[in-house]
């Protein structure tokens, strides 16, 4: 396998970090598809409890705070990543209600029934879309929701170079009415589904990047490990700009039963 097609599991850890730190966004979305997808929930009270799993910096969870009731515990594998939730939450006077915790998504520290909303955009694929669906479910209560955001074909064929990339990179991408079935099938009404608009990723996710790819090069010059991780980033990207009419991510927002 070429270095240009590696995918992001392959490089080192912290490296994939300190490049993350760097931008706002861990994932492509957007204050107003939060916002959008937020619509949706119609059980939140002051006394709601919501976890944003993968939560990364917290961009998309301080969205969540400023526009939905409740508490919000935000869960990431990575403790750069919480350190910088928990200071980007005091520094929006959130702290209160948003607090970032280091956990796994496959062994989340919650009680059976205790969530109103399970939130988690860009992130439910690290565990895998329908083991997430499954698992995560008991720790909802009855009529309480979830509301993910996943890679997602929009036909039912496409070329094969983003064919054997996505299978490469995640083979679990499915078209959107297999995913809708799979959450029925989990045990969720699906509520609604929508396909985030491209500036998701092109001006929240994608451009941001530039900067942080710049600087990354020069600080790490002569690094295999950097070179190839912006190498592969600058792939993914320009297999998003080439086939982009062929995948994107979903918002997809059940309702537990
Ligand atoms: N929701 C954020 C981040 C998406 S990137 C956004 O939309 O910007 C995916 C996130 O999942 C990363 O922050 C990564 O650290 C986290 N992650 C990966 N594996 C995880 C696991 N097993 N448990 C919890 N978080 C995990």
């Amino acid at each position: 396998m070429s270095n240009e097609n590696k995918s992001i599991h392959e490089f080192d850890f912290n490296l994939i970090c300190e490049y993350y730190s760097g931008v706002e966004r861990q994932g492509p979305g957007s204050p107003e598809v939060t916002i959008k997808a937020l619509s949706f929930i119609d059980n939140l009270t002051s006394k709601s409890h919501i976890a944003d799993i993968g939560c990364g910096t917290g961009g998309q969870t301080m969205v969540l705070a400023k526009h939905a009731t409740g508490q919000i515990t935000g869960v990431d594998l990575f403790s750069d990543f919480i350190n910088l939730f928990n200071f980007n939450a005091e520094k929006l006077n959130l702290q209160e209600r948003a607090k970032g915790i280091v956990g796994s998504m496959d062994n989340l520290p919650f009680q059976n029934e205790e969530l109103d909303l399970i939130w988690s955009e860009g992130a439910i694929y690290n565990i895998g879309f329908q083991r997430g669906l499954n698992e995560w479910r008991k720790f909802l209560k009855t009529g309480g929701y979830i509301a993910v955001s996943e890679a997602s074909w929009f036909t039912d064929e496409r070329p094969d170079e983003i064919n054997e990339f996505w299978q490469d990179a995640y083979p679990e991408i499915d078209t959107i009415p297999n995913k809708v079935s799979q959450m029925q099938k989990a045990g969720y009404i699906p509520v609604a589904t929508f396909i985030l608009p491209e500036n998701c990723w092109t001006e929240h996710f994608y451009a941001p990047q530039v900067k942080v790819q710049e600087a990354f090069l020069k600080k790490y010059a002569g690094n295999k490990s950097a070179e190839n991780l912006i190498a592969s980033e600058r792939h993914e990207r320009k297999l998003y700009y080439k086939y982009k009419e062929y995948y994107g991510y979903v918002f997809y927002i059940g309702k537990k039963i």
